[in-house]
């Protein structure tokens, strides 16, 4: 029972709606964010006194602790730059080697004392700041403009993310919610997100596209739409690619003079304005310059074909010809340009569906999603993991757990062993990615597995588990199965990744396919070759009495060779050698067999032989 409300002097405490407050969603942008409210499946926008449904995702720190989000902090950028930080999402969950070769053009200041491990940190009004923080600050603001709007508590939200966040930027992101004091009901990617609005909306089945281009990022799904289920059958995207590329390729073109982030950001500005403008007009001006459509859509060709190609790889990827899809979506402000459209068009064959705001669709999909969390609607939202899941075996190879564009939530197990006589530890390395070898994945996070009991090698039963939640959160547990030792993790990923790389993680792996078969087969001989020698080196310590003066020589001069190939290119002089030692070795095995039966059976008397031999 309550006896005392203890709320802000000044401020009247807001009536409460139920026990939990409503429960909102939330659109999380790069450049803007939208929150919207669902009841009885009808969705609303919630807007400022001025209507507008956009708050930019901007915020002004004053010195005064002041903390000011959207338009306002906007216009505080010209008197103020040290004081406004914006595109803050793409920090989120980065570390300091993503940033590495693009910070000089990133229109923040990276804090050096925080640059080293862990997610970065900006400097803005006079501090250094996690990308969690300020995104909290975006969240909190957005929380006040709705509960203004409905006049109620609300503390509950779905929250979209790109459906290409990898796990720490989903940890950054719930993190986010929980400072500004909301609970995430579920974290929905964006394109399903829109789809669900779409598909409530209209009552539309079949398989559909979301092309997705915002401020940061672009992201492509394919869904499909059936009596209410909504099935991602695949995604693709870049985490670095959207709007404010064009607004960089536009200022690029002008060559002027980009020495300090202050100046960076005055010319991206005004590159974005002229950009937005020259959707519907045909030149603009730009810093005493004309500049006219022809110009940016020659600066802006490249970025438009990169998006083309994903979405061409993202239909192959799920064996669909570009026919089998009903009606490709746009979303996000970025759809606007008309150049965009063309390439849409271009790719699937059709014009896209425009009988949508593509700014809004997504906070409108959340809050339906919102609402069918709370209320228990039988809609169902399946998405997919983006990347593959796995853990590094002996050698570096990565065995996949969970496959690329696996519907979540899932869980999958699978068993591993010792590799060695009286292994008592194994070290889980869980890694994210497409290639074959881990040094070439994400890795994710590393933990051990103490207190296997001492076994041969091989005979240990390691039950690896990963599961995936709804919001695409990984946790993995291992056990050992004949003593039930258990580890588990819940995957707090580690941030070493590369920007480039986390966007070409796909495209590389398709890439390297040949050449990655080729290491991984390489890697898979000099791991058995090893192995055979390791129990070959452990037998001729035991029993190596055993073997006559020929018969070892003969055998060390085959286990040398095998040796002497298996750290070299050639995979067939591994195999062979080492097939040759097995062959060798085989009549010592028969002995040490004989040997081992002959002790077993030592001191046994026979009729205790008899009795045993009957069990
Ligand atoms: P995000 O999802 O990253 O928050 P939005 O979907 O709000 O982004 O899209 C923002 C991007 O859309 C910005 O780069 C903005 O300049 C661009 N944009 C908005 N309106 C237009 C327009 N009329 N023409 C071209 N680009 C536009
Ligand atoms: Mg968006």
């Amino acid at each position: 029972m309550t006896l005392l409300d203890i709320h802000e002097p000044g401020q009247t405490p807001l009536p409460h709606a139920g026990e939990r407050g409503l429960a909102v969603g939330i659109d999380l942008g790069t450049t803007n964010s939208v929150v919207a409210i669902a009841r009885e499946s009808v969705a609303e926008v919630l807007r400022d006194e001025h209507g507008d449904g956009l708050v930019p995702s901007v915020v002004f720190y004053g010195d005064d602790g002041q903390v000011i989000v959207g338009k306002d902090a906007q216009t505080r950028f010209a008197d103020n730059p040290d004081a406004v930080v914006s595109s803050i999402k793409r920090l989120m969950g980065r570390g300091a080697a993503d940033l590495s070769g693009v910070s000089g053009k990133l229109p923040y200041t990276i804090d050096p004392a925080t640059a080293e491990g862990g997610m970065v940190k900006v400097r803005v009004g006079g501090r250094a700041r996690s990308p969690v923080e300020i995104s909290a600050d975006i969240l909190r603001a957005l929380k006040a403009r709705a509960e203004a709007a409905l006049g109620q508590t609300v503390e509950r939200a779905v929250i979209t993310v790109p459906a290409y966040f990898d796990d720490a930027a989903r940890t950054a992101t719930r993190d986010a919610a929980r400072v500004a004091g909301l609970e995430v009901l579920r974290l929905v990617n964006e394109p399903t997100a829109a789809a669900l609005a779409y598909g409530l909306d209209k009552g539309v089945e079949g398989l559909y596209a979301i092309y997705d281009l915002g401020g940061g990022t672009f992201d492509l799904s394919l869904l499909r739409l059936e009596k209410g289920v909504f099935q991602v059958l695949a995604t693709g995207g870049d985490a670095a690619l959207g709007g404010d590329d064009f607004d960089r390729a536009l200022a690029e073109r002008l060559s002027v003079d980009l020495d300090s982030p202050g100046a960076v950001r005055r010319v991206l500005l005004a590159a974005r304005a002229a950009k937005e403008k020259l959707t519907s007009a045909d030149s603009v001006e730009l810093l005493t310059r004309t500049v006219s459509r022809e110009d940016f859509e020659a600066a802006i060709a490249p970025l438009v074909k990169r998006t083309a190609d994903i979405c061409v790889r993202v239909l192959s990827d799920a064996g669909i010809g570009d026919e089998a899809v009903r009606g490709v979506v746009l979303v996000g402000g970025s759809t606007r340009v008309p150049a965009v459209r063309r390439a849409v068009e271009r790719v699937f064959g059709k014009a896209p569906l425009s009988d949508i705001d593509p700014d809004e669709v997504v906070a409108v999909g959340a809050a339906l999603q919102a609402e069918a969390l709370t209320s228990g609607s039988d809609t169902l939202l399946l998405d997919v993991t983006p990347l593959s899941l796995g853990i590094e075996t002996m050698g570096g190879i990565v065995e996949k757990v969970i496959p690329r564009n696996t519907p979540i939530p899932v869980t999958v197990g699978q068993e591993f062993t010792t590799y060695q006589d009286g292994q008592s530890a194994m070290a889980i390395h869980v890694v994210q990615g497409e290639r074959e070898l881990a040094p070439d994945c994400r890795s994710l996070a590393r933990f051990e597995l103490r207190g296997i009991p001492p076994m041969t090698a091989g005979a240990a039963r390691i039950r690896v588990t990963f599961s995936v939640d709804a919001d695409g959160l990984l946790t993995v547990a291992a056990e050992e199965k004949t003593t039930g030792v258990v580890q588990r993790v819940e995957v707090k990923p580690t941030y070493g990744l590369d920007e480039d790389e986390l966007a070409d993680m796909i495209y590389d792996s398709l890439e390297h396919a040949e050449d990655d078969m080729r290491r991984r087969l390489l890697q898979e001989a000099r791991v058995e070759a090893q192995r055979l020698v390791h129990a070959i080196d452990a037998a001729l310590v035991s029993d190596g009495d055993l073997l006559d003066g020929a018969e070892r020589g003969a055998l060390d001069q085959a286990r040398g060779r095998v040796l002497a190939n298996v750290s070299g290119e050639d995979r067939e002089a591994i195999n062979a050698a080492a097939q040759a030692l097995e062959e060798l070795s085989k009549s010592f095995a028969e002995r040490r067999m004989d040997r081992g039966i002959r002790d077993a059976l030592a001191g046994v008397s026979v009729d205790r032989l008899e009795s045993r031999m009957g069990n």
